[in-house]
């Protein structure tokens, strides 16, 4: 077992190495950031409580990964550029070789987006991470959740549904092969965030979300705020072939309410289409449009041939 100081030198002190925007970092009373002139700050927290947002099956490499992952998909949501984070961990122990997993998932991914941990806590106590994520944005173009505008498009990057396919197999209520529920087990535990769709985005979608909560509920977020409601089309989501398989009122489910999917769900101009296409190529996802935003309030979802579909479960709420 390693004390709390050893446990921040061993894992958490990064010497030697330079990110932009950080003055000094890990190691005094406060860190010192300096984001470039102009720029504004954009600032997001989540934290990650085992039982709640993981289950206590995870890798610790996964699970470092995971709450960061989380965190940046939020930067990236707003369409900031991400330059530091810091960390709040509750351990229930100084388990030296839980820690380092942790670390090595958590500075994997945040080398490969070039940001660096500043500071941060180490209590004892239930395992609990909390992150928060430090980026910048130039004044005007940050995306947001009030900007959809009735005739705009919905569009979501990548796959939804199978982080909840996976939840769904740990819970025993859906059966799959190993290598099926490898890769939405994948999907749950090393979530990739959108990042550079989001910059990509700038000046282009009139609204954005992350999805962390279900469509049905982020989604909701966005309507609420932007003052229309929508048309999902549903058969439009995309979706993996394990989900694809499943019987349709389970693929709703996860593709409309499966929370942990941590894809961009934004609104545009259909003038353009073609710009956002060409933005999640250069991004390096795939964008599909999914529905539409119209000036009567409220959610409806339709299948491929216009007709009403039916779906009546909310977005996931802690308290609910
Ligand atoms: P203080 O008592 O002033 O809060 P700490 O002893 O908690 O200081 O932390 C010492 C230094 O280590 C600080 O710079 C703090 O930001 C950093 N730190 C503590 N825990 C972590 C962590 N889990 N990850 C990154 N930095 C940490
Ligand atoms: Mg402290």
């Amino acid at each position: 077992m390693a004390s709390e100081f050893e446990l921040i030198a061993r894992h958490f002190t990064r010497t030697g190495r330079r990110a932009d925007g950080v003055v000094l970092g890990v190691g005094d009373d406060c860190a010192l950031l300096a984001p470039a002139p102009g720029q504004q700050l954009a600032v997001s927290t989540d934290m990650l409580v085992e039982g709640r947002h993981f289950l206590s099956t995870i890798a610790p490499e996964r699970l470092g990964h995971k709450a960061l992952a989380v965190n940046l998909s939020d930067l990236a949501a707003c369409g900031a550029e991400p330059f530091a984070f810091t960390l709040a961990l509750a351990l229930p122990r100084g388990d030296e070789a839980f820690v380092a997993g942790l670390a090595r998932g958590l500075f994997a991914l945040a080398d490969a987006h070039g940001i660096a941990l500043v500071g941060g806590d180490t209590t004892a106590g239930p395992l609990a991470l909390n992150i928060t994520v430090l980026g910048q944005v130039p004044p005007g173009q940050a995306l947001l959740r009030h900007g959809a505008r009735v005739g705009d498009r919905l569009w979501v990057s990548g796959r939804l549904g199978d982080a909840r396919l996976a939840l769904e197999v740990f819970r025993g209520t859906v059966a799959l092969p190993g290598e099926a529920f490898d890769a939405v087990r994948r999907a749950m535990e090393l979530p990739q965030p959108r990042v550079a769709l989001g910059l990509a985005l700038r000046g282009l979608a009139s609204s954005a979300i992350d999805l962390s909560d279900g469509l049905v509920g982020d989604l909701g977020h966005v309507l609420a705020r932007s003052g229309v409601g929508a048309t999902v089309d549903v058969d439009a989501i995309p979706r993996s072939e394990a989900v694809a398989a499943l019987p349709r009122v389970l693929q709703h489910t996860c593709v409309l309410a499966g929370g942990d999917d941590y894809e961009l769900l934004f609104t545009a101009p259909p003038a353009q289409d073609d710009a956002v296409r060409r933005a999640g190529a250069k991004a390096g996802v795939g964008v599909s449009p999914i529905g539409r935003i119209e000036a009567e309030a409220g959610l409806r979802f339709a299948d491929a041939e216009g007709r009403p579909v039916a779906f009546a479960e909310r977005g996931f709420d802690h308290f609910a």
